[in-house]
């Protein structure tokens, strides 16, 4: 490699040169440890020539990993203040950087970083949810992506792989491992984070699998939608507005007194699928 990554100062010269205090009002938690963000940038698998689209790269401590591994970064940041540190890192990765400045739920990112690209982001927790169930609710399938790396707020995560029955089961989980699979990767303490944030993180990764045949998503949005918005009532009061939601109850045989966390993810599929 021609590029001179090894050569960058450390994050946090970086940060006090450019005047990159965390801002509160953009979720803004950095990674400075070197090690740890190694570990983030192992979880898509290898990444040597790899195209990958990061979120909210900040003063690019994750972006620096990413490059380190070998990996083509397109990276979209909201935040003005970072743009000249990132400059300066894709100066230094020999053009394998490329950063757009602006907000991530307007960037078209499926061409801007291409088919195949991996997705790796530690986003604050509310534009990393509303990503995250863009993403998962693509029309197409498989997506555009190849995986998903994505830090959240340790309780999102376990909602995102959450098996029926628990507390944390819901319409997250469903969307999220009806056609892909979901897991956590790795737990990171907040005192990882400058400033720690008050709760505890988790990196989950996501590999799409195969969409059930006879199933749209927009079924599956919406049914989820409908049983889990009254999540405490049984199927057969909080389905009776989504047309066709009973008949394919009964259909498939599934008790109209059972509640929506009590149905596995494959039985929400017969029944979007009978509708
Ligand atoms: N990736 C860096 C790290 O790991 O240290 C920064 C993480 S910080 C939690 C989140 C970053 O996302 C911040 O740099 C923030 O400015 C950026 N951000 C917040 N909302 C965004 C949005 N809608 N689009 C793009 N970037 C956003």
């Amino acid at each position: 490699m021609t590029d001179s990554l090894g050569a960058l100062p450390p994050l946090r010269d970086v940060i006090a040169r450019h005047g990159l205090a965390a801002s509160k009002a953009l979720g803004q938690n950095f990674l400075l440890d070197g090690q740890l963000l190694d570990r983030i940038a192992r979880i898509p698998g290898p990444l040597d020539g790899e195209a990958v689209y990061e979120v909210g790269p900040g003063p690019g401590g994750l972006t620096r990993a990413l490059l380190g591994a070998g990996a083509r970064v397109v990276a979209v940041e909201r935040d003005e203040r970072c743009l000249p540190a990132l400059a300066e890192l894709s100066a230094a990765a020999d053009g394998r950087l490329r950063v757009i400045s602006g907000d991530a739920m307007e960037v078209d990112e499926a061409a801007e970083a291409g088919a195949g690209a991996h997705i790796v982001a530690n986003l604050p927790y509310n534009v990393g949810t509303a990503l995250l169930v863009r993403w998962l609710t693509g029309g197409s399938w498989p997506p555009w992506w190849r995986s998903l790396t994505l830090m959240f707020q340790k309780e999102v995560a376990e909602r995102i792989v959450a098996r029926p029955g628990s507390g944390a089961y819901g319409r997250l989980a469903v969307l999220a491992q009806w056609r892909s699979q979901a897991r956590i990767a790795m737990s990171v303490h907040r005192s990882a984070f400058v400033p720690p944030p008050k709760v505890m993180s988790a990196v989950v990764h996501i590999t799409p699998a195969s969409q059930p045949d006879g199933v749209e998503v927009r079924t599956i949005e919406a049914l989820t939608g409908a049983a889990f918005g009254q999540r405490r009532k049984m199927l057969r009061q909080s389905l009776k507005a989504l047309p066709g939601a009973l008949t394919a109850l009964e259909a498939v045989g599934i008790d109209s007194a059972r509640r929506a966390e009590t149905l596995s993810v494959d039985e929400f599929v017969q029944i979007a699928r009978a509708m």
